[in-house]
């Protein structure tokens, strides 16, 4: 019977980095790339899906480091994780996005093992490299799929409520204002009623992006549902003395755009009207901050509507 251990060579590092036909042969069939290094980062060799992963030959590659093969913020981080692995051996898995050489955007899954020599000391490494491009990109779109509104492109109800929280907790922890305005557009249903759901769909798009260009970057723009949005107001710089009447400022300017922004894939062009309940004290649980500015859109209903209210 075939003896593994006796016909393993005394030291490995000799032996891939030895001209073995069998090896190279081996690994030559194998459908993803892989490579070997030593300790000093010098690549040993490779196999043909490694040639053809980065667009160089084995003789252009062995024999020479990352730092002559590869521009040097690619090789700077190529060397780190591979030092990283040298400093604590075993197995490195890491995921990185890099350009290939035709200019395409690529991710991989680097799963790189260090081995020993005969003495026990660490002599280099071997890592295998999956292309992870289309997993990642689904991953991507799923991610955006379940942060954002398919219709407005704004933030949805669920990463609103996610963020809301987070901001929320925040300013607990700093001592910071944090309020929410909650609006609600006026007599919505008729539009739907008298052009049809299409359009209303174009007149949710239209106001999104009103709002949106009325808020500042310090602001947070929400689907919250239907026709209904929030703004998640920080405290920013603004004094907390003044913090009621910044929100109430915002508020206005949201409201104030809209009505100065009429509709006008309708003919004739509509104004298009928005409600907004104002909440805000940072000792109240998020709950109970929603709950106050739903309260507070009630009483700007009654008021009348195209109206800010607390
Ligand atoms: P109010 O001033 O009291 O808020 O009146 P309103 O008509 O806006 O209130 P109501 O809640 O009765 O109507 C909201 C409407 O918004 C009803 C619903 O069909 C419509 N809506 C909700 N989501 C969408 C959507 O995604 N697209 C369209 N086109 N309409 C929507
Ligand atoms: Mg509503
Ligand atoms: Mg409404």
């Amino acid at each position: 019977m075939y003896d593994i251990q006796s016909q393993l060579p005394q030291d490995l590092l000799q032996f891939i980095a030895g001209d073995s036909h069998l090896l190279q042969m081996t690994i030559d069939t194998l459908p993803v790339p892989i490579f070997y290094k030593d300790v000093q980062g010098i690549y040993l060799g490779c196999n043909k899906a490694f040639e053809d992963f980065i667009k160089l030959k084995r003789e252009e590659l062995v024999g020479f480091s990352v730092h002559q093969l590869f521009d040097k913020e690619l090789a700077d981080i190529y060397q780190a994780a591979d030092q990283a692995l040298f400093s604590n051996p075993g197995i490195q898995i890491y995921e990185k996005q890099i350009r290939t050489s035709v200019g395409e955007d690529v991710y991989v899954k680097f799963h790189k093992t260090s081995f020993n020599d005969s003495n026990g000391n660490v002599a280099g490494l071997i890592g295998v490299i999956f292309d992870i491009t289309e997993q990642k990109k689904l991953e991507m779109k799923l991610q955006r799929k379940a942060a954002y509104d398919d219709l407005t492109g704004l933030l949805n109800r669920c990463e609103g409520m996610r963020i809301g929280l987070e901001r929320f907790d925040n300013a607990i922890a700093t001592g910071n204002d944090f309020g929410l305005i909650m609006i609600d557009v006026d007599h919505f249903k008729e539009i739907n009623d008298n052009y049809g759901h299409g359009v209303g769909d174009e007149a949710l798009r239209h106001i999104a992006m009103t709002l949106a260009q009325s808020i500042t970057s310090n602001e947070i723009l929400i689907r919250w549902g239907g026709e209904e949005f929030i703004v998640l107001v920080m405290a920013g710089t603004v004094d907390s003395k003044s913090f009621a009447h910044h929100l109430q400022k915002t508020a206005e300017q949201c409201r104030q755009t809209l009505v100065q922004t009429p509709f006008t894939q309708v003919t004739p062009a509509q104004t298009i009207t928005i409600s907004c309940g104002l909440a805000y004290f940072t000792r109240k649980s998020w709950e109970q901050l929603l709950h106050d500015a739903d309260l507070a859109l009630y009483r700007a209903k009654d008021k009348g509507r195209n109206t800010v209210s607390f």
